[in-house]
This record gives C-alpha cells, structure tokens and sequence, in this order.
C-alpha cells in the first residue's frame, strides 16, 4: 500500500504518518519476543498510541471542515439578508420602485454633479377609486400606474413612491422641454392604460416639472414641481404643468 492518492480523490493529509504508522506495525510485527522484550513492547504500545492519535486528529479535522463549510454557508445568507435589507430599506412594498427616502437620497447624490429635471405626480380622485371600489382595486391602480411610468421613462431615469398616490420621476440629462415631453407622455400613458375599473371608467394623473441646475437641492426642486402640480390640480387635473424657474427660456409657463 503506497497510501498515494486515487485519480479523482483529495491526497490524504496524513499520508507520511499512515507510511511512518504502517512500517511501525511490520517492525512490531518482525520482533522475535513482541510481548518480552521491552524495547518490542515500547513499539506496540507507541503503535497504539499513534493509532489513537491519528484517528482522533482525523476527526478534528473533519469537525474543522464540517464548521467551516458552515461558517462559508452562513456567510452567504448572512451577506443575502444584508441585501434584503438594504432593499427594503431603499424600496417601496407594493410597487418595489424606490421610497421617498431613496428619492430624496439619490437626488441631493445627483445634485452634487449635475442638473436634474424632476416629475411629481399625483393620481387624480384617487380617493373614489378606493371608497367605489375599494382598497385593493386601489393598489391595482397604484400598480398600473407605476407600470406606465416605467414603459415609458428613458433608461436613465429613476422612479418613486413619495406619497401613497404620488410619485416622483427623477430625470438626469434631460432639459426643461425634453422634462415636458417626458411627463406629456407619462400623462397619456397613465390616461390610455386599460386599468379595467368595474364602471369602465379611466384614471388620470396631474403633473407638475421642474428643472434645476446642479448645486441645488431634493427640497427646493421639488418645491417647485409640486407647485406646479397644484396648478395642474386647480387647472382641472389630467394635464402637465412645468414650474416657471424651469421654463424660463421655454413656453409652458405655469
Ligand atoms: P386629488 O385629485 O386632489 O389628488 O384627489 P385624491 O382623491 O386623489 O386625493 P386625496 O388626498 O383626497 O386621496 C388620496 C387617497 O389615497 C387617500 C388614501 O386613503 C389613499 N391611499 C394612500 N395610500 C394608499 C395605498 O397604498 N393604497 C390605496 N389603495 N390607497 C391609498
Ligand atoms: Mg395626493
Ligand atoms: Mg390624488
């Protein structure tokens, strides 16, 4: 027996001891008088010794692997719940886009290198959907309308829940007027999609956009877009409004 590893099977860590252990035994074995002389005696008893020795620090070093392998595996779900977390922490529930806190996060982030066009949204009578139908049927709208955003934003944008019916679209390099379109085409999106009411009736969304240059702030932008939403709200709702700081060089003035 060479004690050498078989293709395909780990070496064995203990291959010189088995090798020392195993020409231990044939010398025991070879002695004329094993049980009588006392040096015969002292290699039996070493042998044995060796054997317990052996077999003992084999199954530490099965317990050692055995722990590790499951300190590797509580790593991985360590590290996976870490990102649950974070996930939870950054995303809205029912739509799984971003919260109001990621929103404002990730603006004031923006805002330290370059311009922003920001969206504020707002169902409108979203108040009689839920009181005609009820809840649920509520939070399927919620789910439509967040449905629509995400079709039609450009990829560079960022959608959020701030509010229970009203969402904010984060929009990098887009100016004032591309911001207009942007939300005119989120608007009859919004006013098309078959949200299969029980009376066959549609839901509309009223807008308010505002441009700001870098260096400034989530609370003064969006200032200003809810202003402007409140003028599309008082304007009859269903409809776009871009806040006149954005406008300036443009025509929409609120
Ligand atoms: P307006 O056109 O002026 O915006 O009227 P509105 O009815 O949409 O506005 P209002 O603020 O009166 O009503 C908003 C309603 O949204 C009240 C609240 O119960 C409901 N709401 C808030 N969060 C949720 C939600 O997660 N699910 C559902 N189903 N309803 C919600
Ligand atoms: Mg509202
Ligand atoms: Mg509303």
């Amino acid at each position: 027996m060479t004690g050498s590893a078989t293709p395909g099977q780990a070496p064995d860590l203990f291959d010189a001891e088995t090798q020392t252990l195993l020409a231990a035994r044939t010398a025991h074995a070879a002695c004329t008088h094993p049980g009588q002389d006392a040096c015969g005696q002292a290699l039996g008893d070493l042998v044995l010794a060796y054997e317990r020795l052996l077999r003992e620090t084999r199954r530490l070093v099965r317990r050692s692997d055995r722990a590790e392998l499951e300190m590797t595996r509580m790593n991985a779900q360590l590290q996976e719940l870490a990102a649950e977390l974070e996930h939870r922490a950054n995303h809205d529930p029912l739509t799984g886009v971003l919260n109001r806190a990621a929103i404002i996060e990730l603006v004031n982030r923006h805002f330290g290198r370059e311009d922003l066009a920001l969206v504020v949204l707002d169902i409108d009578h979203f108040k009689r959907i839920n009181d005609s139908f009820g809840h649920p049927m509520g939070d399927q709208v919620i789910l439509g309308v967040v449905a629509c955003l995400q079709a039609v934003v450009p990829p560079t944008a960022h959608v959020g829940r701030v509010g229970g019916e009203e969402f904010t679209v984060v929009l990098p390099q887009q100016d004032a007027s591309a911001s207009h379109r942007v939300a005119e085409a989120l608007r009859q999106a919004i006013e098309s999609h078959p949200f299969d009411l029980p009376d066959g009736s549609g839901v509309t969304a009223s807008f308010g956009v505002c441009w700001a240059p870098a260096g400034s702030d989530f609370d003064s932008a969006y200032g200003l877009a809810d202003e402007a939403l409140y003028v599309a709200k008082r304007g009859g709702r269903n409809q776009v409004r871009v806040s006149a700081t954005a406008l300036q060089p443009f025509e929409h003035v609120v």
